[in-house]
């Protein structure tokens, strides 16, 4: 058992040996080559189980192979919090080391014009609190057309949240590209009702994973 098992190209692969991770967690062995493949996934996994970069390594792997493309993101990671959101962007600076590919975050509470001005230096993945992004996308501030990749994290705690109307405005809008076309990957600590019906709408032929 290795990240070697699948091949994510040499940056990644250079970026995980100096992130000291050695083996894959559970969750990384079997999301990681089902997202390789591109099909949707539903992934009931906990906080602390390695789920960030079970989807970042495949995510970022596709972006590098895609090459460097639009300077607007191709993938967008929606999280419950501020805290969550700079975890998850601090990992995927981890990964993206030494590539193409820039990182990006934006969440509630700060100052939204500076975020502003940091996408539009470009950005390639796109970090986000539902909230700060749907104020981002009335002010015409970012495009979604390119966002093939789209990742639901905590879906479960953005729904105990009451982030539901802000997820179905983002996720839903007529430029993001719809579910078949664009890939699409939720992880929920819990799978009930309100979570199924939400990877119905979003997911196409996915792929259940319990860890
Ligand atoms: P997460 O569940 O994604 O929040 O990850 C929990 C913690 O485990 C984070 O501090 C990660 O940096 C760390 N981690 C994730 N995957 C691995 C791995 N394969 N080997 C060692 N540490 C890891």
């Amino acid at each position: 058992e290795s990240f070697h098992d699948v091949d994510m190209g040499e940056i990644i692969m250079g970026n995980i040996t100096l992130s000291r991770y050695t083996k894959p967690t559970p969750v990384q062995k079997h999301a990681i080559p089902i997202i390789k493949t591109k099909r949707d996934l539903m992934a009931c996994a906990q906080t602390g189980s390695g789920k960030t970069a079970a989807f970042l390594l495949p995510v970022l792997s596709q972006i590098y192979t895609e090459g460097p493309g639009e300077q607007y993101p191709i993938s967008l990671v929606l999280a419950p919090t501020r805290e969550l959101a700079l975890q998850i962007y601090d990992e995927a600076r981890k990964f993206a080391y030494r590539s193409h590919v820039r990182p990006c975050v934006v969440y509630g509470g700060a100052d939204i014009g500076q975020q502003i001005r940091d996408l539009e230096k470009g950005c390639h993945l796109l970090v986000a609190t539902p909230g700060r992004l749907v104020d981002m996308m009335e002010r015409g501030k970012i495009g979604l057309d390119y966002c093939n990749y789209l990742v639901l994290d905590e879906a479960d705690r953005m729904l105990d949240m009451g982030f539901e109307p802000q997820i179905r405005r983002i996720v839903e809008q007529d430029t993001m590209p719809p579910k078949g076309v664009r890939h699409t990957m939720m992880f929920s600590a819990t799978f009930p009702k309100e979570i199924q019906i939400l990877a119905r709408d979003f997911l196409e032929d996915y792929i259940f994973l319990a860890v």
